[in-house]
Order: structure tokens, then C-alpha cells, then sequence
């Protein structure tokens, strides 16, 4: 029988893959943390998980062990001393900076120890939220320590960017995030085809090689044939995209109970010391369930355009190592100028969906895949 490992390597932090450096800082820093962090990388190249292994070593009387109460509630970002902000809608409004962050960082901890905020998507900061932060990075508690991620670091102030440690995550390269995939048990094909459509982002290409991972696209290539089939078909697709967003929406609430099932008692009540916990994850909940039926569409919209940019790329003779959508066969005749507009006309309603969260999505969906109908007529 080998002894356990004894050293680093069994801490948490060691669990984030592909970022030897970004890891190696943090895991120095957590020794004696500097009060503000700007963990800053592409989205899903681990920023996270790194987060959430920082905030553990943080809250850890190890140092992230990994195995300890205070290491299993960091992780998932349920420690009472752990406070996870995240836009609603599309900024980050000040009213959440007070609550979640000024008014807790001076107040004394849920539990004894210290206190972690997390910001995520901090870019998305309006400028009065930005500016709220800034207090508290200016006037830092000594028991606090604020970890913002972005993706998008120079859309930061510079004020809010020049008090923190910026620790740069590197983006993963597809082999990378196949190859821990098949790692996780994922069989080569599927870690293949998840790794070149979730463009090196490690999160999307696990859920994209799950189980039902690409309902999305199946419903997307649905929606294509049938928008491209004959006008009255463009307008069945947008239902049938509307219709699978709905229930997308509907599932969602029982990943509700199963995330608070470990926060109640027997008789299905918060416990007490868990009420904090409880509240953020349901807040947070809802603004997910507020935002699904749009992201659904969304991501129907991108496979869209994933299947018509392969199109494209097969049409002007580009080989295989291009095309996104690997298991699937090229089109019969396939057309460049054609499946470019379309592209176009896909990434058009995407961008409208983006911008103006009042635009009705049937309107834009309808319009969408009639441009599609008429282009394929
Ligand atoms: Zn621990």
C-alpha cells in the first residue's frame, strides 16, 4: 500500500487544468493574500474553477485540502463566508455591489475566518457599481479578499484594474481540452467533436459531451431543414426553437432542488446557519431561469451558424481540419455565397437577441429563418 501524498500536489488549486502558472501564483498568494485579484483569460479556460479552488484554500484552515467542510462548501460556492456576484441581465448594478459586497465586507463574517467575494463577469460592472467597488478595493477590510474574473480585463476601469493583482489564465488548446475530456471518460470521437465546438472552452465541452449535451444542435439542424425547406417551415422552425426553449426553462427547476436539497432539514427547511447560502443560490437561480429560454435560443442560433459556416468552408474547398461540426456529412450542394448570407443573416438575430433583451424572440426568429427560406428558394 503507497502512503497518501504528502506535498501540493493534493490541494485543490492542483485540480484546475492547463494553467500551471496562473495556479502556482495563487497558490503562493493564498499563503498571505493581497485584499483584490483580477483573475483575467478567455471564457472556460478554468477561471471558475480556479476561483472557487482559491476561495477554498482562502477559507481553509489547510489550505485547501479539498476534503474539509469549509473546502466542499467553497467549492460549491456555498460557504457562508463566500459572496458570488454575477450581472443581472447585462450589468452588474450597484445596488448588488452594496449588498453583496460593501455592506458584508465591513460587517463581521457569517463564520469565523475570512471573507470572499467573488465577481464574475466583473467587466459588465456598471459605472456606479464600478465605482461602489473601488470604495472597498481603496478601503480594503483586512479579513476580506475580492477575486473579480473577466474576460474582457480592458473593459475594466483602469482604477478598479490597477488595485488588484491580475493573475492571466491562458486559453486552452482544443487538443488539451479533448484529451482531459477523454481523461474524464468521454470516448476520443465525442471528446473530439465537444473540444472543436466548444472552441477550447473546457465548461461548454463538458457539457456539450454529456448526456443530451447537444440537444441544442439537434434542434438548431431541425430548425435549419425545416426554415429551409418552404416560408411556412421557417416559421414552424421558429416555434419549434421556442417551443424547446420552454422546456430547456422548465427543466431547470428541478436542478434547483437538488442544489439546496444539502441546505435543508429532514423536514425541508433552511437550516439556519445556511439562510445566506440558501437566499444567493435562489436569487441566482432565478436569474438563470429568467435568462434560459433567451440562452437556449442563443445557443440553437450559434449551432446555426456553426452548420452553415462548415457549409461555407467545404463549398471553397477547405479540408476537414476546418469544419466545426465533425460528425456531420456535407451538405449535397453545398453553396458559399448562399450559406454565407444566411450566416449572416443567423448572426444578425443573434446580435438583436444580445442587444435589446424587449425584442420578442418569435419576431426575430421568424424574420431569421424566412431571410433563410427565401435565400434557399
Ligand atoms: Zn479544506
Amino acid at each position: 500500500v503507497r502512503p497518501e501524498p504528502v506535498g501540493p500536489d493534493h490541494l485543490v488549486l492542483e485540480r484546475v487544468p492547463g494553467q500551471d502558472q496562473a495556479v502556482a501564483f495563487l497558490r503562493q498568494a493564498a499563503g498571505r493574500p493581497h485584499h483584490a485579484y483580477l483573475l483575467a483569460g478567455p471564457e472556460g479556460c478554468g477561471k471558475q474553477l480556479a476561483a472557487r479552488a482559491f476561495a477554498a484554500a482562502l477559507l481553509c484552515d489547510g489550505g485547501g485540502c479539498g476534503e474539509c467542510r469549509d473546502c466542499r462548501l467553497a467549492l460549491a460556492e456555498r460557504h457562508p463566508n463566500m459572496f458570488v456576484v454575477e450581472p443581472e441581465g447585462r450589468d452588474i448594478h450597484v445596488d448588488t455591489i452594496r449588498s453583496e459586497v460593501w455592506h458584508p465586507a465591513y460587517r463581521t463574517a457569517p463564520e469565523p475566518g475570512r471573507k470572499v467575494f467573488v465577481i464574475r463577469e466583473a467587466d459588465r460592472l456598471n459605472p456606479a457599481a464600478a465605482d461602489t467597488l473601488l470604495k472597498v478595493l481603496e478601503e480594503p477590510p483586512a479579513d476580506a479578499v475580492i477575486v473579480l474574473l473577466s474576460a474582457r480585463p480592458d473593459e475594466l476601469p483602469e482604477t478598479v484594474v490597477s488595485r488588484c493583482h491580475v493573475v492571466t489564465f491562458q486559453p486552452l488548446a482544443e487538443d488539451f481540452v479533448a484529451s482531459t475530456l477523454v481523461g474524464e471518460g468521454t470516448d476520443p470521437p465525442a471528446a473530439a467533436l465537444a473540444a472543436r465546438l466548444s472552441g477550447g472552452n473546457l465548461g461548454r465541452a463538458r457539457r456539450l459531451a454529456a448526456p443530451g449535451g447537444l440537444s441544442f444542435r439537434d434542434v438548431g439542424v431541425d430548425a435549419l431543414g425545416r426554415a429551409t425547406a418552404d416560408p411556412a417551415g421557417a416559421l414552424d422552425a421558429a416555434e419549434l426553437v421556442l417551443a424547446a426553449a420552454e422546456s430547456y426553462r422548465k427543466g431547470l427547476r428541478d436542478d434547483l432542488e437538488a442544489e439546496l436539497a444539502p441546505f435543508l432539514d429532514e423536514r425541508g427547511r433552511p437550516e439556519e446557519a445556511y439562510r445566506g447560502a440558501i437566499r444567493r443560490l435562489e436569487e441566482r437561480h432565478k436569474r438563470r431561469v429568467k435568462r434560459a429560454e433567451r440562452d437556449f435560443v442563443d445557443w440553437v442560433l450559434l449551432s446555426i451558424s456553426a452548420v452553415l459556416r462548415d457549409r461555407v468552408v467545404v463549398a471553397v474547398g477547405g479540408g476537414d481540419h476546418l469544419v466545426i461540426n465533425l460528425d456531420m456529412g456535407a451538405a449535397s450542394r453545398p453553396d458559399a455565397v448562399g450559406s454565407a448570407r444566411a450566416t449572416g443573416a443567423i448572426e444578425e438575430a443573434r446580435a438583436a437577441l444580445a442587444e435589446d433583451l424587449n425584442l420578442n424572440p418569435r419576431l426575430v426568429l421568424e424574420r431569421a429563418f424566412l431571410q433563410l427560406a427565401d435565400l434557399a428558394a
